[in-house]
């Protein structure tokens, strides 16, 4: 077998490793990503897509570095969406180009304001009633709402944007529990190699041990996602806690219905827990918040999904920036949000001091992998209530 020499070898195809892998291609560097499951499967295809501006945190009251660092990634996606700069999403869609944050009357509506503005800027502001989207008049909502200069994306399609391209560098791995021995049983010989394999990394860390210093945190959740939605929203609903009681974003399933997908407040809840929960707190903030929905027909799904990141030094809350774990040429990488993966391969550059080869292997050697499907579309779904 002819021994490969590559650049760079990346296992795991969620966003942090398809932004990277795409960004090298492009630099010219030679590179190998390895998938065990299908191309952008875990976290990255539950995600809601939301390229967040940081407005949430603020509100949460953390005006801190994170909300300032993830303010600064909307304009890099949609630079990205252009297809200008060094990540070509052209092909990707919006599913929304903004969003709105919803303030029910009598909740710290001023506070929320002030907070916003200090953190973020002037990109945040308060939409007249008569300039309300015709949903949210629709949801019988009452208070304020905040226009929000967050996108929503399509997320398969953004997979697809970064995936296509290269796909014949994008390989199954066979041997998940060992993709160091995968490469070596294949003779590929790798400079630097990048984990980007969520859970998985801190087990290959640990392995190889190279844990040393290392702490990852798992945050549980139990989403929701309901259908047919009556029309497309996309929207943090808030209430009394520092969560939204809801954010809710929309999507298309395969067979053309719309699905609400359902996070924050209402999925803040132990995977383990019953579907009913999720179902019994979405229905409550809705009848107490968009009463006008009207539920009653709806079916309903829920996924269990947990957050897979770097331990936050502090609070126990999301760290503020992507996190990298490197040792030698090995780097362990968890880009926090999706939001944050132009972010972590920036970093990731900034580490791998390597010139591009402009070498292209050809790795049809390997098995190809498939594309991942959308929660909405694996579902399992039911009209119990
Ligand atoms: C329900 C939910 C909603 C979210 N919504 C948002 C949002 O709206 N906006 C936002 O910015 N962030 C959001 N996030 C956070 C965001 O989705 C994650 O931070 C991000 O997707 C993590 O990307 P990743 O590539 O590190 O991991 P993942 O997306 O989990 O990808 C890991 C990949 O590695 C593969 N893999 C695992 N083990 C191996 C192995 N041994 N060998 C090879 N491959 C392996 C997996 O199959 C998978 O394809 C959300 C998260 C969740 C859970």
């Amino acid at each position: 077998m002819a021994q490969r020499n590559v650049d760079i070898a990346i296992i795991g195809a969620g966003i942090a490793g398809l932004w990277a892998f795409h960004r090298f291609k492009r630099m010219g560097y030679d590179v190998l990503l390895l998938e065990s499951d299908s191309i952008g499967n875990g976290q990255t295809i539950a995600s809601q897509g939301i390229i967040h501006s940081g407005l949430k945190y603020a509100f949460a009251g953390k005006i801190n570095d994170l909300a300032q660092n993830i303010s600064a990634m909307p304009d890099l996606w949609r630079t990205a969406l252009r297809g200008e700069g060094d990540i070509d999403l052209s092909s990707a869609r919006y599913n929304a180009e903004s969003q709105h944050l919803l303030i029910p009357k009598g909740f710290m509506g001023g506070l929320v304001k002030l907070v916003t503005k200090q953190a973020l800027g002037n990109n945040v502001h308060e939409v007249p009633k008569d300039e309300w989207p015709q949903e949210i008049t629709d949801s019988g909502f009452k208070g304020s709402v905040v226009f929000m200069d967050e996108p929503v994306l399509d997320i398969p399609s953004v997979i697809r944007a970064l995936a296509e391209p290269f796909k014949g560098s994008i390989r199954k791995i066979d041997t998940p529990e060992d993709p160091i021995g995968f490469l070596e049983r294949h003779e590929i010989y790798p400079q630097q190699i990048i984990f980007t394999s969520a859970a998985s990394n801190a087990i290959q860390a640990s392995q190889a041990q190279h844990n040393n210093g290392l702490e990852t945190q798992k945050r549980p959740l139990l989403m929701g996602m309901l259908k047919p939605a009556p029309y497309p929203l996309y929207a943090h609903l808030v209430g009394s806690s520092d969560k939204p009681v809801a954010t809710i974003t929309t999507h298309k399933a395969e067979d053309g219905e719309l699905v609400w997908y359902l996070g924050g407040g209402v999925a803040e809840r132990a995977k383990e827990a019953a579907p009913q929960e999720v179902y019994e707190a979405t229905r409550k903030g809705f009848a107490k918040y968009l009463p006008d929905v009207d539920l009653a027909a709806v079916e309903w799904a829920v996924l269990p999904i947990d957050r897979v990141e770097g331990k936050s030094k502090t609070d126990g809350w999301m760290p503020d920036t992507p996190t990298i774990h490197s040792v030698g040429n090995v780097h362990y990488c968890w880009p926090t949000k999706l939001t944050f993966a132009p972010l972590l391969s920036d970093r990731l550059l900034e580490k791998i001091d390597l010139e591009p080869s402009g070498n292209e292997t050809d790795f049809s050697f390997l098995q190809p992998v498939e594309y991942t499907k959308t929660p909405w579309d694996k579902a399992t779904w039911t009209k119990d209530s």
